[in-house]
Parts: structure tokens; sequence; C-alpha cells
């Protein structure tokens, strides 16, 4: 019997099955160099598969909205200029290029201190993995064949692995690699499948077929347990399994505190995917729509059109509310088609409504596009890291500006969309009752207050213990906000990941939190917590 612990869980759970053990195949490329006359072939060879890839993914976009954005990529002109150049100018056969090409788009995406992005560049790898499998004609282990209990443990999961998996036979997920945010997460909270991902050595503890219990909330993985250790197992299964069924049932209640209190239960979301697989939660809107994925995941600033079908997209999908989040780009987010300059202090240099105001043209699109969206559900709109009224009123008077060239060009919009704030500074939080006065909501982005009042990198591991957002002045901080705004009639919701801590959600209430917004997985939890019996 061998005992691993884990720091973080992906999706929580208990699982005892034997183990799936899902091998890689060789995808290194040949690393032979090509002569001047094979670089047409090449160049046409990469355009085959390419489309083969593509072909591929829009049969799987159709099950699942992931492939959707892995086509975009795919078919992505700034990958093929890539992989075009290194088999023109570097002679290197297709392989080389496409694997090279790949790893420089990912390494874009991995730079990031944001974890949620740093884990797209596995969305990069898996469509790089794609077409390497096509270019060596190599065949994979069939995750889909599995038919019987099993807990798969795999040095990492693809998107393109884990659509293949069916839910009913596969009991838990095991990776060496990937985080906590990662597709495989996602995927595994969606389903409700215990995972533990980033495991340190754990393919080299387990073998095929042997016997493994895991209890992902606590981060115990037991490989080979004695008889007693999996009765125990079985029994906390059972116990969960009651849980479980139990909080699904809440879903039909509305979140309202025991002494009355009707709080709205939101979620974050950076995409329509994201909204569509949380419908059935019973959610009352989304709190926080982070649109930087919008224009980081794309190869130009997105245009007013672009972003308006996403944002009425949003509208008619979410018609109680959607408060999307002007572009809070810069700190540890990048864009592959704008270079930033260096700065000492990212996260503390040029970054979100700083930007927006500094680029009024490209601010001017998201806002037109906003506005235009408005016509068609309740969108709130909401600002990013304000530190002072003068930039909450330059925002507004562009915003006005925008709502008055569409008054003249005949377009519609609501023009009672409510404009709120984030309240992620020190600044914003001293002058809360100021900001109060003119912003129509608050919404506290607890990842960024945490930083900035503890001066605290939130990305740095070396002092992540002391970045803690129960912290005496964090929670004052909170307070604060919640008071000052509720003295001037507003609502405050929270859209920072401490809405979601189990522990924190009491305190909030008591503090008169109006909304809690969160990743989808953890609303059923959050709503037992909220409604207390
Ligand atoms: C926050 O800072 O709490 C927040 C929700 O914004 P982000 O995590 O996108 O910075
Ligand atoms: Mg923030």
């Amino acid at each position: 019997m061998i005992n691993l612990s884990v720091e973080k869980t992906a999706s929580r759970g208990i699982a005892i099955a034997p183990v799936y053990l899902y091998q890689e195949v060789d995808l290194t490329p040949d690393t032979a160099l090509i002569t001047e006359d094979q670089v047409e072939a090449e160049v046409a060879r990469y355009e085959t598969v390419k489309k083969e890839v593509v072909a591929d993914l829009a049969a799987l976009a159709e099950e699942n909205e992931i492939f959707a954005a892995h086509m975009a990529i795919a078919d992505d002109f700034t990958l093929q200029e890539l992989v075009n150049q290194k088999i023109c100018s570097e002679q290197k056969n297709i392989q080389m290029a496409i694997a090279e090409a790949v790893e420089e788009v990912s390494a874009l995406f991995q730079q990031m201190d944001d974890e949620y992005m740093r884990e797209r560049a596995a969305d990069v790898q898996d469509i790089g993995k794609r077409f390497l499998i096509k270019c060596k004609n190599a065949s994979v282990q069939d995750l889909s064949a599995i038919a019987e209990p099993v807990i798969v443990v795999a040095r990492d999961l693809y998107p393109s692995d884990t659509v293949k998996m069916n839910p009913a036979f596969v009991k838990g997920i095991i990776t060496e690699e990937g985080g906590v945010t990662s597709h495989v997460s996602i995927m595994a909270k969606n389903y409700g499948i215990p995972a533990l991902t980033g495991v340190a050595g754990v393919l080299e503890q387990i073998t095929d077929g042997v016997m493994v219990c895991m209890d992902a909330e606590a981060g115990l993985i037991v490989i080979d347990p004695l008889e007693s250790v999996r009765e125990d197992y079985e029994k906390r299964k059972q116990e969960q399994d009651a849980e479980l069924e139990l909080i699904k049932k809440y879903r039909e209640r509305e979140p309202i505190t025991p002494d009355g209190k009707r709080v709205s239960l939101c979620i974050n979301v950076g995409n329509t995917a994201e909204i569509k697989q949380a419908l059935d939660k019973n959610i009352d809107g989304v709190g926080l729509f982070r649109t930087e994925f919008l224009y980081m995941d794309n190869q130009h600033f997105p245009t007013e059109e672009e972003q308006y079908q996403v944002y009425k997209e949003a509208a008619e999908l979410c018609p109680k509310e959607v408060t999307i989040r002007t572009l809070d780009i810069g700190g540890d987010k990048e864009l592959p088609y704008y270079e930033f300059d260096p700065e000492e202090n990212p996260f503390l240099g040029w970054r979100a409504i700083r930007i927006s105001l500094d680029m009024p043209d490209m601010f001017r699109t998201q806002l037109r596009a906003i506005l235009r969206a408005s016509a068609f559900g309740h969108i709130r709109i909401m600002f990013p890291m304000l530190i002072s009224l003068e930039e909450l009123r330059d925002a507004k008077a562009i915003l006005e500006e925008c709502k008055q060239q569409l008054r003249e060009e005949g377009i519609a919009f609501d023009e009672e969309m409510e404009v709120g704030m984030m309240m992620e500074t020190p600044a914003s939080v001293l002058l809360a009752d100021e900001f109060a006065k003119e912003a129509d909501f608050f919404s506290i982005g607890t990842n960024d207050l945490t930083q900035y009042v503890l001066a605290v990198d939130r990305g740095n591991k070396k002092i992540a213990s002391r970045y803690d957002s129960f912290h005496p002045a964090v929670l004052k901080a909170i307070e604060t906000i919640i008071k000052a705004g509720h003295s001037h009639g507003i609502k405050i919701g929270m859209c920072g990941e401490m809405a979601s801590d189990v522990k924190a959600i009491p305190i909030l209430l008591q503090y008169g939190l109006d909304e809690f917004s969160m990743s989808a997985g953890n609303v059923d939890y959050a709503r037992k917590i909220i409604i207390g019996k």
C-alpha cells in the first residue's frame, strides 16, 4: 500500500477503482532538415494536414464548444505563418515546424501569471498534438473504449482526450501535470468526477490495473489499499453520494438565508460556452464576464461586431443578469498581437481601466458592442481596477459619448443600463463612500483586493501562505465596502474566489453581501451553505 498526498483539489469526491493507465504516444518530432526542393511539398503537406485537423475539430465542435475555439486556433493565420516561415526560411520539416510553432504560441500563454490563462497553453498544445498525430500517422490509445469503472491516470489530459471519456465509467482522474483550472478539472467538475491534477511522480508509483482509492477533497491517493482501508473509503463514498444527492435537491430552492434575505447566486465566465454549461444550475445570472479572453484568444483586437455577437448571445442566454467587465488586460495578461512595454511592476502598472482610458478608440469599440447587446437582455457594465473618481467619471463620459452616437445612428440599447465597478484596490475601499454615490453597484474582486491590501503578489508561490483573504485587514476592507455601498442604497456583489469559499460565505452573509458570483462548479455547494438547512 502506498499513500500519496496532494495539495490542490481539481474536483472533489471519492473514487475507488482499478487504474487505467493512459500512455501517450511518442510525438517527438523528426529533426532532419529538408532540402530546398522539398520546401514546396512540405508547405502543401501542412495545408492538407491542417484541413484534416480542422475537419476533425469541426465535427467535435458540434458536441462541445471547446473545440470551436480549437478549430479557430488550428485554422489560424499566425500559426500557419509561423509554420511556413520555419519550413521556408529554416528548412525545418513539417513535424519540427509544427512543434516549434506550437511551443512559441503556447509559451505566450505560459508566461502569464494568471493560472487560468497559463492553462490555456494546454489548448494550443492539444492542437499541436493533433497535427503531429496526423503527420506521424500515429495510433493513440482509445479512451472511448473504456467500458468498466476505472480511475484514469495520465501525464496530462487534453480536451481531445477528455471528450472521449464516458463519465459513467471514468470514476476518477489523476494527472501528473495540469492545474486546478485546466480543462480536465473543468470537465471533471461538470461531470462530478473526482480529480487530482499536478500529482508529481504519480506515474512512477502506479501500474495499470492496480486498485486505487482517492479522496480528491482531502488530496489523498492510496495505491493498492489494504482491505480495511478500501472498506473505509467505500463507506465514506456512500455517505458522500448521499450528500451530493441532497445538495442537488437544493438546486430547486432560492438562495434565501435563514434570516430571510434573498441573495443572488451568479457565475463567473470567460465565454458563452461556460454560460450554456451552467444553465441547469438555477443561477441568477453572470456576476462577472471576463471579456479579456475575447481579446486574448484572438489575433487582433476584436471588432465591435465580433464582441456584440458574443455579448448579445450572453444576454439572451441569461436574461436575468449579465455583468460585463470591460477589458482587464495588462498585469499578467498579454495580447498575442500587441506589444506591451516591459514593466518593473506589471500588477502596479498599465492595466485594466488605465489601458482602456489611454486607448479610447479601443474602449469605445467595446462600449458600443456592450451597449448594442444591452437591447437583448439585462446587461450591466463594470469597470475594473479603479482608483479615483476621475477614472469613473472619465469612463462614464466615454460611455455617454457612445450612447449619444448610437442614438444618432438610431441603434437600440438599454438606456437604463447599470454602470458599476470592481472594488479591488485599496484606494477604492478608502473612497468607497464617494464611489457609492456615482456607481450603480459594486463587485468586490478579492483576488486583487487581497494582493493589493496585503502587498502580496497573488501569483508568487513563495509567499502564497501570506496571501490570505481572511486577513483582518482584508475582512475590514470588505466590510467597509459593503457598509458604504448599503448606506447609499446600492447592491454589493463579490466575484473574487472568496465568494465561493465555504468558510467565507457565512462571514460575507453576516456583512450583508447581496450577490455571490463564482465558477459554476461551486454554485451547488454555495447554495446549500447560504440556505443553511
Ligand atoms: C478579482 O480580482 O477578484 C477578480 C475577480 O478579477 P480577476 O481575478 O480577473 O483579476
Ligand atoms: Mg481583479
